[in-house]
């Protein structure tokens, strides 16, 4: 690791290339659920230079293409994908320190999880409660990835932009992002190449000595509090927040586990899904829900010269107040338990959290599909709710 006059980029993970004998081929051998066929194409970049040059080269063919990190949030089908994938294998991270934070630039291939370890290791916080996602960093805008209090969207200060409509490489700043609960314009409009990520950190140096040790950022997640035997809001020692999530994920089989047949998974299978306050008062008061905007509206006084009392209120914004429900809440009340699989499958729902669908042994992609297709049904028999992916499908639809 360096400091920012010398702006050299240390990789913080040893992941390298595979030999060339075991070198993946398939979608199965390059996702976490391990399903999927072939892609006509298959390159890999290490360095930001070739990658940038062979993204480039790639759209300039007018081919159908896809950018591959971990494989952790994609999920495909088995047929050959009649395109090219380009997996960003880059890695380095440089870091300039201002006062009491500090800014990485990491390299978009850098796996996620392996920048948090070593950002806990260095007494940086502000990413502690995103210990063991999976996948690579320059995935990790593309869904705001978020878990036990935090989220990407609270440490990306911007990123490194290759555009695929103008082909323009931008900085762009988190702001213009869209970021919210599992999304960001990366998913919705916005196609290009993360080449790399700009994150702000606390550094607990110098606060450190005189509180004898590195502390995280205020705990904002009950469950996490709570298995540290502490209140939210308190802070505690970094190590402790990372060591008490990996533990909290395992218990789960939300951490990557080649012995865990529940983690070879996409992760959350669905998101929560965001209702209508009125709507949700059509659900059985005991489904879990947290507000997500301020119900209440100011009064606002309009002189009578501005309006006559009809059409809308001149410059009103309409503000829906609205919810977050629980998925896992509604797939376990629409009767689908944990472990559940529909009969001669080979996908299921997993043993530990009924939100991921897990291959519990050559499933295919269509099998997963299925199986989703049959939660969402039941969820929207019983509560009138679609149930939404969190992972991006290729060549499968629900
Ligand atoms: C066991 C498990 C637990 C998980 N837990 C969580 C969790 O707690 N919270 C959470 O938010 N997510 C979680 N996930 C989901 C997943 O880990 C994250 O979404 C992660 O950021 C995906 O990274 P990846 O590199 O594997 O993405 P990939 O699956 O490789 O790609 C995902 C999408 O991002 C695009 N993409 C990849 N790299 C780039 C790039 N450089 N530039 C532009 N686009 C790119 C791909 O084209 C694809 O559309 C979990 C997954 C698993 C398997």
């Amino acid at each position: 690791m360096t400091d920012a006059a010398s702006a050299s980029a240390v990789p913080v993970s040893d992941a390298g290339t595979e030999p060339t004998d075991a070198a993946p081929s398939t979608f199965a051998e390059l996702t976490t659920i391990r399903t999927g066929g072939r892609p006509r194409l298959l390159l890999a970049a290490e360095t930001e230079d070739e990658l940038v040059a062979t993204v480039q080269d790639v759209w300039a063919s007018g081919e159908e293409w896809l950018l591959l990190g971990g494989g952790s949030n994609t999920v495909a089908a088995d047929t050959e994908f009649d395109g090219t994938v380009v997996r960003v294998l880059t890695r380095g991270v440089s870091v300039e320190h201002s006062a009491d934070r500090v800014i990485l630039r990491v390299q978009a291939g850098e796996p996620w999880d392996a920048l948090v370890a070593h950002t806990v290791a260095q007494g940086w916080s502000g990413i502690e409660a995103l210990s063991g996602i999976p996948g690579s960093t320059g995935a990790a805008p593309v869904q705001n990835i978020g878990a036990y209090g935090q989220e990407l969207a609270n440490s990306l200060v911007a990123i490194d932009f290759l555009d695929y409509e103008s082909g323009e490489r931008r900085r762009i700043p988190a702001a213009e992002l869209e970021l919210g609960y599992r999304t960001s314009l990366l998913k919705h409009g916005l196609r290009g190449l993360v080449v790399a990520v700009e994150l702000e950190l606390w550094d607990t140096a110098a606060e450190a000595s005189v509180l004898g040790g590195a502390l995280s950022r205020p705990l904002a997640f009950p469950q996490l509090a709570d298995a540290l035997g502490v209140h939210l809001g308190d802070r505690v020692p970094l190590a402790d927040v990372r060591e008490t999530v990996l533990r909290l994920r395992a218990a789960k089989g939300m951490l990557l586990d080649p012995d865990d047949t529940d983690a070879t998974s996409a992760g959350s299978f669905f998101t929560n899904p965001i209702v209508s306050l009125s709507f949700s008062r059509t659900l059985p008061e005991s489904a879990p829900r947290w507000p997500l905007n301020d119900p209440e509206l100011p009064d606002r006084v309009i002189p009578l010269d501005d309006y006559y009392g009809i059409g809308p209120v001149p410059g009103a914004t309409l503000v829906v107040p609205l919810v977050k429900l629980s998925a896992a809440w509604l797939i376990e009340h629409a009767g689908i338990s944990r472990g559940f699989r529909l009969p001669g499958s080979r996908a299921a729902v997993s043993s530990k959290h009924t939100l991921a669908l897990t291959n519990t042994g050559g499933a295919s992609g269509e099998e997963v599909a299925q199986l989703a297709r049959f939660v969402q049904q039941r969820v929207q028999a019983e509560f009138g709710v679609i149930l939404q992916p969190e992972p991006v499908l290729v060549g499968l639809g629900l």
